[in-house]
């Protein structure tokens, strides 16, 4: 018996096309057209492969189940015996090897970046992307990307130029700084503002700020790779302004303030104030750098939002540098500002460091409109998409809720119950960490009142694995869809992509 899987086998193997001749025919002519010839050749030759090793496997399984007593596993035996009288591909022909060979390409050349739906109920979220750009941003960065620009070039001269100067004028405006630079992001900031102003030099920081930003962002850490010796000072809770004072030597740099952006102290604390300390700094002829982290340029209470330092609160409050992200709450793209002191700033953007933290024209393309969108605060949280976002009201949202609710209870299981829920919504990116915003929303519990855990992560993966990934919560044995972030056309697609769902599940019950 063993000798006929061994021929079909044979058999099998000759009849299967060669690599020059599935090249060569018509049905691949699109895909090489789409994907170009090298992806289709390997694509074909792994797909041959993987069918000779299949058939092979199974010729041999068949061989041994044939020899094999009947004391070991007899229906293991019988299974293993009758795939081999059916291998898996009989007549392995183009038009199947076709299909193969196009579901690998389309499978391998999807994106990996994809648009989800971020319905976390976290505005700025670091993993999703934190802040979504306006309109205007959006059309500088293709401009940016398919036309050439003055990027380093001044058109008044004709000569060479800086990037900075094609915005440092308007964040000067906008945060009352002398001058100002960007770089990749704030942690970038504050790695270069210590090298440039530090090196081999202390910094005297209060242990209360001695934070971790999360993403392995620690000040401490920061610190020693900018070559400066951290001199902490004060305890957890409290720091006096003689600790300070009394830190400061001959190689002292810098006194240092951390925004403690996701965390918060309660209780018996005491926090010596940038008006407070800075005289000190200028009094001992040291600058004050503050790393603000969120950075807002606007008071955000006057839309009903908790209170931040802003930016020109801190300068004016006497630091001498502030540095601070581009897509947290400013609401750009990824980017680390940095402003201050003319001198300062001069000598951070002499330092080699500065050429390879820089930002590329995109950052700058889609930066320059969204500080601009600041002229007119009055418009800010209509046009600038994170504050429209962070102020969207919870009745509004609750519309939405419940245009959704019928859509996603009929896509998903009659196990699952949805319902429409008032909830809270955060801020995000460590910006006001106990602060939470009145929003509305879809919570998904069990139908049955039992809590559910595989199931709700279960039904989590059902909606993360959607064309578009949804990306929800799982809390208090219930799954939270937070649609603050869902606008008019969001909430259609996805009302759409529910729809699809639920009509394949029709079709497949
Ligand atoms: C977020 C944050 C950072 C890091 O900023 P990135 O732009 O993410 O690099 C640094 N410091 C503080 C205080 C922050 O809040």
């Amino acid at each position: 018996m063993s000798d006929v899987s061994g021929s079909e086998l044979r058999a099998l193997m000759a009849r299967v096309p060669s690599v020059e001749k599935v090249m060569a025919s018509a049905e691949f002519a699109a895909l090489i057209g789409e994907y170009g010839r090298t992806q289709v050749l390997n694509a074909v030759r792994e797909a041959l492969d993987a069918w000779r090793i299949s058939a092979r496997s199974i010729s041999a399984a068949a061989h041994s189940a044939n020899s094999a007593h009947s004391t070991s596993a007899p229906q293991a035996t019988h299974a293993a015996a009758d795939t081999a009288t059916t291998p898996p591909f009989s007549a392995l022909d183009t038009v199947q090897l076709h299909a193969t060979v196009d579901a690998a390409l389309r499978g391998r050349n999807e994106p990996r970046l994809r648009s989800v739906f971020n319905l976390t109920g976290t505005v700025l979220h670091t993993n999703l992307g934190r802040a979504l750009l306006p309109d205007e941003a959006v059309r500088a960065v293709m401009s940016a990307l398919t036309q050439p620009a003055n990027l380093e070039f001044d058109l008044a001269t004709g000569k060479r130029g800086d990037r900075d100067d094609l915005i440092d004028d308007l964040i000067c405006e906008l945060t009352g700084a002398e001058a100002a630079t960007v770089v990749n992001n704030n942690a970038a900031a504050v790695l270069l503002t210590l090298s440039a102003l530090a090196a081999n030099k202390e910094v005297v920081v209060s242990r209360g700020e001695l934070v971790e930003i999360g993403g392995a962002f620690r000040i401490p850490d920061i610190m020693s790779r900018a070559g400066a010796k951290l001199r902490e000072i004060g305890t957890t809770n409290r720091t006096h302004l003689k600790d300070y004072d009394e830190a400061i030597n001959a190689r002292t740099a810098l006194l240092m303030k951390v925004h403690a952006s996701n965390y918060a102290i309660n209780g018996f604390t005491k926090e010596v104030g940038i008006g407070e300390i800075a005289p000190l700094a200028h009094a001992r002829g040291l600058a004050l750098a503050v790393d603000l982290g969120s950075g807002t340029l606007v008071d955000l209470s006057q839309w009903g939002l908790p209170r931040e330092p802003t930016v020109r609160e801190t300068v004016e409050a006497g630091a001498d540098l502030v540095t601070f992200s581009g897509d947290k709450l400013l609401g750009g793209p990824q980017a680390g500002l940095i402003v201050g002191r003319r001198e300062l700033i001069a000598k951070i953007k002499k330092h080699p460091l500065k050429r390879a933290l820089r930002v590329g024209k995109l950052t700058l393309a889609a930066l320059e409109p969204v500080l601009q969108l600041y002229r007119a605060p009055e418009q800010l949280a209509a046009r600038l998409t994170t504050l429209r976002l962070l102020t969207r009201a919870a009745d509004e949202i609750q519309g939405a809720a419940l245009r959704v609710q019928p859509a996603l209870q009929q896509a998903i299981d009659a196990r699952y119950t949805v319902s429409a829920e008032p909830m809270f919504s955060q801020i995000g990116s460590g910006a006001l960490p106990v602060d939470v915003l009145p929003s509305y929303g879809l919570v998904v519990r069990m139908t049955d009142g039992k809590r559910g855990g595989r199931h709700l992560l279960a039904l989590e993966k059902q909606l993360r694995e959607m064309a578009r990934p949804v990306i929800g919560r799982i809390a208090d044995d219930a799954l939270r869809l937070d649609l603050r972030c869902l606008e008019a056309a969001d909430e259609a697609q996805l009302i759409a992509q529910l729809a699809a769902q639920s009509g394949a599940r029709t079709k497949s019950n």
